[in-house]
């Protein structure tokens, strides 16, 4: 066992019997003598690792076959480019909802490439909520509308799915595209309301340097703009099964490990009951407490990613210091917001919030 809890925003905690298992193989994969980082791509055997992830994802998450999942590299950052470089086609802007940091920064990257139209903003609320779906407003003729179910900074979280039929100047022909990098998997979700998602693997599905793309083949026709690199092209890792240049071997390996450990669990359902159970942990105590707070409305907090702050922030790094000691690790908040945020991604044990949770009801006492 692990003597720490590791509640870092990503690179994230991983399952512990996964880690074993990479251990167990890590010399040599199911008697091949090698070791997955040793492997060609090309191989039968990391062929069959490649297969069994992708396959293990779309029985987890039901996605059908006019679906192409992709593995890529660039990150979710990547995708920011690559989005509008892909499903722009002839036309001149694309929608977005500005929810916090991670949808500001998708903003920045499409407006190189086309008009912006934010859709909805939360930013008269201070991105303490998410827009309601009667506010947003999409423009005519757009080429999507780009949303972030969970904004891993500020702690926001859609519990809903924008349906684009229901919006003002919408309609249900828009890709919806989601950069779900932050709740990817960690709850149920219905593919086909979308056009496109992705999501980087280092927060809920593996390690960092492997960005999974689920993409509706039809927009997979879309012409990518003049001048898009063959690596940026869609098109291009999907007629070659994301095995066009090497591919993120060894993290597609261990993301096939995670699928492995989620199907087991139980599959989505359970783990976001599981999920579930640990944020209600935190936010119940927070609360319940004059000592804590959270700056995020009720009904929109993330279950992932949990901001909070002390009534006194000159306690801030007494907190993280016996926290530490504790074992209780990475809890500092995001360096532009200051204060705390604990991350309790798909990985993090139910014992892990708790003995947070214990930790937390003692330092509000020694020091309230
Ligand atoms: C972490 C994160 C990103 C950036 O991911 P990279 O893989 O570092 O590019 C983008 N969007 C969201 C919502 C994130 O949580």
């Amino acid at each position: 066992m692990r003597k720490i809890f590791n509640f870092s925003a990503g690179p994230a905690v991983l399952p512990e019997v996964v880690l074993q298992q990479a251990r167990e193989e890590m010399l040599d994969w199911h008697g091949s003598g090698m070791s997955v980082m040793e492997m060609s791509h090309r191989g039968k055997e990391f062929m069959t690792i490649a297969q069994q992830t992708e396959q293990d994802l779309r029985d987890l998450a039901n996605i059908p076959d006019h679906y192409k999942v992709l593995f890529l590299q660039g990150g979710a950052s990547g995708q920011f480019a690559m989005v509008p470089m892909n499903l722009l086609g002839n036309k001149k802007h694309a929608d977005y909802v500005h929810t916090g940091q991670w949808s500001e920064k998708a903003i920045a990257e499409a407006s190189s490439y086309c008009q912006v139209h934010i859709a909805a903003s939360a930013e008269k609320s201070a991105f303490n909520s998410v827009p309601a779906i009667d506010q947003w407003q999409i423009s005519q003729d757009t080429a999507y509308v780009h949303y972030t179910p969970n904004e891993t900074i500020g702690g926001v979280e859609f519990q809903w799915t924008p349906d684009l039929s229901m919006i003002a100047g919408g309609s249900s022909d828009i890709p919806l595209v989601a950069d779900m990098s932050s709740d990817f998997l960690s709850r149920p979700f219905d593919i086909n309301k979308f056009g496109l998602i992705y999501a980087g693997a280092q927060k809920n599905v593996g390690p960092a340097g492997l960005v999974i793309v689920i993409v509706r083949e039809d927009l997979l026709r879309i012409d990518p703009l003049s001048g898009t690199p063959t690596m940026y092209r869609y098109k291009t890792h999907a007629k070659n099964d994301s095995m066009y240049n090497t591919p993120p071997t060894y993290a597609i390996y261990i993301m096939g490990l995670v699928m492995r450990w989620l199907k087991q669990l139980g599959g989505l359902s359970a783990i976001e009951q599981r999920n579930l159970t640990k944020a209600k942990l935190i936010y119940d105590l927070i609360d319940a407490s004059q000592f804590y707070r959270c700056p995020v409305v009720t009904p929109d907090r993330s279950r992932m990613n949990i901001p909070f702050t002390l009534v006194d922030a000159a306690l801030d790094s007494i907190f993280l210091q016996q926290a530490e000691a504790r074992g209780l690790i990475q809890l500092k908040g995001h360096r532009s917001v200051g204060g705390m945020r604990a991350s309790i991604y798909n990985a993090m044990p139910v014992e892990g919030v708790q003995t947070l949770v214990t930790f937390m009801q003692e330092f509000e006492k020694n020091h309230a």
